[in-house]
């Protein structure tokens, strides 16, 4: 991006005069090639740029003022001085916190400490004011429950503003990380008619509500005369689709919207969030432990080099330690542990803990913290659990009580990623789905896969909310997520 010097056409128009009080530039045509704030940072002293964003704050102070602007580019705003006279008393007064404005004048080397330029004003156009006494994001320190309530406005603000752009950062560094490595995107449903994936409560979907009174009621109570000819639902994971294709284009990957209707309230359950699911062919436990550990490091680096502003406030704000923490796993082995050796580190602990740990029994919250935070000290992988907590997709071992799952739990959060080799062997699945009283019509095509050309393969489930909660140190999963949907909450 280039900056155009003053009384130089700016996007091929000329600049039109301007004078105290007296918008300038209003005639430019409205385009999106334009310089983002950030750009602003490394202008030369002495270009004329617009700067278009909205007002953090305004400070009045003999007889100038100075206003902090952002537009969402980068962390640092943008502080404006407007000299007296340069901007009439009417104007100026419309120039508060979350109005929409654009300042023309001249950047300038900046005295104050903390950025090397500024804005020296011109003049000014205001696209849309903010009644102070109105405007719900005025004061600083609004809690992150407050600004749930206001989720339509909170990306103004410098956490969720932050929030957005690691997690926009994150989404574009998965699919780098996958592309580079051949894999295939692949979109699976979301509407899914068969309830065979078994990962947690799902949604129905059917078009027939209609309303009865204050009461909703379905259309008809036959499914055969619903939409579908059969119940159909949300999708709770792609990975048996995924599989599909894995056993046909080698290395896959999906990355889309997943639903549980999980009628929880904890900080790291969601009913909509997003699921990154590589799937391989030719590949085993040892594959896929070593697929994840690569691609959380890689993530963790691309942030590290890309979004360093944005973690820095994390770091003094929200999580102490973050960045040392994240260079420090992005650099070193996790840590891989057998379920049964978790089992035992527990027993050997001395804790109290609140769920009761004994072989068989599934890893609590509680559990995870204290193998990763206090054990550990950095993410671990725990692979082998008893085949009794576990999909019946997962491989069998050959000591007939264990399936090659693993989990891959993280500082702070636990489960981060949960994956598998998965069963390829025809019989051996058959009798799982057997013995877990599942329907096998329903398993038809997943069948069909292990009855021609089956292969090893295997892959796993990154929550990628979970994974900003881990980058961003942000402590409730609903403050990672645009708009969250949870029990009770699917508002805007
Ligand atoms: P948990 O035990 O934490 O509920 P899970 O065993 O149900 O997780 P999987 O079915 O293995 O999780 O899903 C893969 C990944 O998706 C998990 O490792 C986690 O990162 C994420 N995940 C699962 N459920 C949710 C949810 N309700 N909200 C947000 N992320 C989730
Ligand atoms: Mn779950």
């Amino acid at each position: 991006m280039t900056f155009v010097a003053a009384a130089m056409p700016i996007l091929g128009l000329p600049r039109l005069g301007s004078g105290p009080g007296r918008p300038v530039n209003s005639a430019l045509t409205m385009d999106y090639r334009r310089e983002y704030l950030r750009e602003l940072f490394s202008a030369t002293p002495g270009t004329m740029v617009s700067a278009y964003g909205w007002v953090k704050t305004r400070r009045d102070s003999k007889g100038l003022s100075f206003v902090q602007l952002n537009d969402g580019s980068c962390f640092q705003d943008l502080q404006v001085v407007v000299n007296a006279g340069v901007v009439d008393e009417a104007t100026l007064k419309l120039i508060t916190t979350g109005a929409c404005v654009r300042f023309d004048g001249e950047i300038v080397a900046s005295p104050a400490q903390g950025q090397a330029v500024e804005l020296v004003a011109k003049g000014v156009e205001v696209f849309g004011a903010a009644d102070p006494l109105a405007y719900p994001l005025q004061k600083k320190g609004a809690t992150f429950e407050f600004l749930r309530e206001i989720a339509h406005l909170r990306a103004r603000g410098n956490t969720f503003g932050a929030v957005l752009r690691v997690r926009n950062e994150a989404s574009w560094a998965i699919h780098k990380f996958f592309h580079e490595r051949g894999f295939l995107h692949l979109h699976t449903p979301i509407i899914t008619a068969s309830d065979c994936e078994g990962a947690g409560a799902m949604f129905a979907v059917t078009p027939s509500l209609k309303t009865h009174g204050d009461r909703y009621a379905l259309d008809t109570t036959d499914p055969k005369e619903d939409f579908f000819g059969k119940p159909a639902f949300l999708t709770v994971s792609g990975q048996l689709e995924a599989e599909t294709v894995a056993l046909a284009m080698t290395n896959v990957y999906t990355f889309g919207p997943t639903f549980r209707a999980e009628n929880s309230h904890s900080s790291r359950h969601l009913a909509e969030f997003w699921m990154v699911e590589p799937e391989m062919a030719f590949c085993d436990i040892v594959g896929n432990m070593n697929l994840a550990e690569e691609f959380l490091k890689a993530i963790l680096q691309h942030l590290l080099d890309h979004c360093a502003a944005d973690l820095e406030f994390f770091n003094k704000r929200i999580e102490p330690e973050l960045l040392a923490t994240l260079s420090h796993v992005a650099e070193s082995p996790f840590e891989r542990i057998s379920y049964t050796e978790a089992v035992d580190m527990l027993l050997a602990s001395g804790e109290s803990f609140e769920f009761p740990v004994f072989w068989g029994a599934d890893l609590q919250s509680e559990h995870e913290r204290w193998l990763t935070d206090t054990k550990i000290g950095r993410p671990v992988i725990v692979t082998d659990y008893p085949k009794a907590i576990k999909a019946f997709y997962m491989r069998q071992n050959e000591d007939g009580k264990t399936v090659r799952a693993m989990d891959v739990l993280a500082p702070r959060i636990g489960e981060i990623i949960g994956g598998s080799q998965r069963e390829e062997r025809l019989d051996v699945l058959e009798r799982r789905i057997a013995d877990m009283g599942l329907p096998r019509e329903a398993y038809w095509w997943y069948l069909d896969l292990r009855r021609y050309g089956s292969a090893p393969h295997a892959g796993f489930g990154l929550g990628f909310e979970r994974l900003l909660m881990y980058v961003t140190g942000m402590k409730n999963i609903r403050d990672v997520i645009p708009y969250h949907r949870a029990p009770g909450q699917a508002d805007f």
